[in-house]
């Protein structure tokens, strides 16, 4: 049967599983209850899942008529911190928490590919994994997978997965060749000088003034070392020292985020970083401890066979102006990019604009957006030709 077809028939299914995901949000690492209901499916539809070891998150396993390649299709299920303002009837029903980056629909959507990928099972040369993905929006849950493994279970040779697009009308999604989101590493420096009495510097060294001082030089490197034709970012988004004017502190900490579009860029400006912390600081008489936090995630990079791939399989499904490439990447992340690092893989923009509908426009961390769910059965389908084609 046409694949579009086979994911029109279940689209009353979806949007029943879509709302009692969204109405039931989790925070990162804590979703207890959405990997119970993942379970719960795959068992209603026969499908084998595996235990890595991880608190949560979810393995399906679907092994095809015919032995060939394996497929790993991901998804994130986690939700935000935040309050929905949508006023929809199935709004989420856990204070301060919220799908408002439309991980609702990309559980939703791995659900239903799995469903029908095992139907039609008997076809595939090849097998499936199902990858039902922890914490995306913080606590490093693709990380978490690779550190317990998972591709011991069986290696995918290529990974596809989507992440919903207000920015794109429902029906149709976005492609984008080679680099699609930035690199992201949060950074700790601390800043240790020697503190006194502000009336007397010539007994203190202040790492106020230390840590002034190195924010211009850090700057530098965007300036004055990086290849300007490499876009990179590196911002200080929190700094806290001293409680009065004339006390001087023996410490100023500061935090930020340094991203890029090019992995041997993300290492050159590590290490730049590191050199003009410690050098900066000591020529100032004071020292500064540069530390990176251990969930920073890779550059995405769509490679351009699997993103191919999707492509023709879109063109496939919902015709080729249906899709939309992209051009520019953008400098958010997404830890996708970590499964990336064990074989090559591509991510799709899924439209989720209803055209006409302001509400539906906001964009993903957006309290008010809302999401068309006529997505649901355009997610299934690509993802489920793609499947096909590349287990033919
Ligand atoms: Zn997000
Ligand atoms: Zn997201």
């Amino acid at each position: 049967m046409e694949t579009i077809k086979l994911a029109e028939k279940y689209k009353d299914e979806m949007i029943r599983t879509r709302r009692t995901i969204h109405m039931n949000p989790e925070l990162s690492n804590k979703e207890f209850d959405t990997t119970a209901l993942i379970k719960e499916k795959m068992a209603e539809f026969g499908i084998e899942t595996v235990d890595i070891g991880m608190k949560t998150g979810v393995i399906g396993i679907i092994r095809g008529g015919k032995p060939g390649k394996t497929i790993g299709i991901r998804e994130d299920i986690d939700a935000l911190p935040m309050p929905e303002e949508t006023g929809l009837p199935f709004a989420s029903k856990n204070e301060g928490v919220c799908h408002s980056c439309g991980h609702d629909i990309h559980t939703t959507t791995l659900i239903y590919v799995g469903k029908i990928l095992n139907e039609i099972k008997d076809e595939l040369c090849g097998n499936v994994m199902l990858i039902f993905q922890p914490a995306e929006e913080g606590g490093g849950g693709a990380s978490q997978m690779a550190a317990h493994k998972y591709y011991e279970v069986m290696r995918p040779d290529m990974y596809i997965g989507l992440h919903v697009s207000p920015a794109i009308p429902v029906g149709s999604i976005g492609v984008k060749y080679g680099a699609s989101g930035g690199s992201a590493d949060t950074f700790n420096i601390t800043v240790t000088g020697v503190g006194g009495h502000g009336a007397h510097p010539e007994n203190f060294v202040s790492p106020v003034t230390i840590a002034a001082y190195l924010i211009t030089q850090m700057e530098t490197i965007l300036a004055r070392e990086n290849d300007p034709r490499k876009p990179a970012v590196l911002t200080v988004g929190s700094i806290h020292g001293g409680t009065k004017g004339n006390i001087v502190p023996d410490q100023v900490v500061m935090q930020g985020t340094m991203r890029t579009l090019d992995a041997q860029l993300r290492t050159d400006m590590k290490a730049a970083l590191k050199r003009i912390v410690e050098g900066c600081c000591a020529t100032m008489r004071g020292k500064g401890v540069l530390e990176w936090e251990s969930d920073g995630v890779p550059v995405l990079y769509n490679d351009e066979t699997v993103t191919q791939c999707i492509y023709d399989a879109a063109a496939k499904v919902i015709g080729e102006d249906h899709i939309v490439i992209g051009k520019q990447p953008s400098m958010g992340s997404e830890d996708f990019s970590v499964f990336f690092d064990y074989g090559p893989g591509a991510q799709f923009s899924l439209g989720t604009q209803t055209p006409g509908k302001p509400e539906t426009a906001y964009g993903i961390h957006n309290a008010r957006n809302v999401f068309d769910e006529d997505c649901l059965p355009v997610g299934v389908a690509v993802i489920v030709q793609a499947a096909r084609d590349f287990l033919k």
